[in-house]
């Protein structure tokens, strides 16, 4: 049977798949959970920053109400939900805060500033984008920021971030005078 525990055997696909991915702002558009889609994570190593990007993803996160108490200092200096490395210790020992394993942490916090100030800072300068464009544009500055921060630093992302900004906006400029060309074009035709 297909429903049998641990059946590996079936070769038949998924019965029901959802035309369009889970979204959890379709039905919420709550302050609560925007803030939490672009909740910077860091401190952590890849495996748990999965875990927590899948708890936010499908509303099973779930925030700390009161501070909680650290395995390294015994403080009460944990602010965020799931963790049990408070930050200041986590930047003593290089562990992952929330399993406590050295595996190598991915965004350390002090480039995980980096995130809302990247997208705050251009959000003027791409209103004049088309929507498809923004959203280029957005896409390339969550890749910027998962993949350059350590190497690269701020400034450099920041630079990324503008010239690519420059070419979108040069390829709408382009796009234009191609429009309006093609359109003398036509009324010059008989
Ligand atoms: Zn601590
Ligand atoms: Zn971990």
């Amino acid at each position: 049977m297909s429903s049998q525990r641990g059946n590996v055997q079936r070769t038949r696909g998924q019965k029901h798949q959802n035309s369009s991915a889970f979204k959890n702002t379709l039905h919420d558009k709550s302050k609560k959970t925007q803030d939490m889609n672009s909740m910077a994570l860091f401190n952590m190593c890849a495996r748990c920053q999965d875990i927590i990007q899948w708890k936010i993803k499908f509303k099973k996160y779930k925030p700390l109400s009161v501070p909680r108490k650290c395995v390294k200092c015994q403080e009460k200096t944990i602010k965020r939900a799931y963790m049990i490395i408070c930050d200041p210790c986590v930047s003593g020992t290089g562990v992952c805060a929330k399993c406590g394993k050295n595996a190598g942490i991915v965004v350390r916090q002090e480039d995980a500033q980096l995130q809302p100030s990247l997208e705050t800072m251009f959000r003027d300068q791409i209103k004049c984008l088309s929507e498809r464009r923004r959203r280029t544009f957005l896409r390339y500055l969550n890749k910027l920021q998962s993949t350059s921060s350590v190497q690269d630093g701020k400034e450099d992302a920041m630079a990324k971030a503008e010239e690519k900004l420059k070419e979108l906006k040069l390829s709408v400029d382009e796009d234009l005078e191609s429009l309006t060309s093609h359109s003398e074009e036509s009324e010059n035709d008989p």
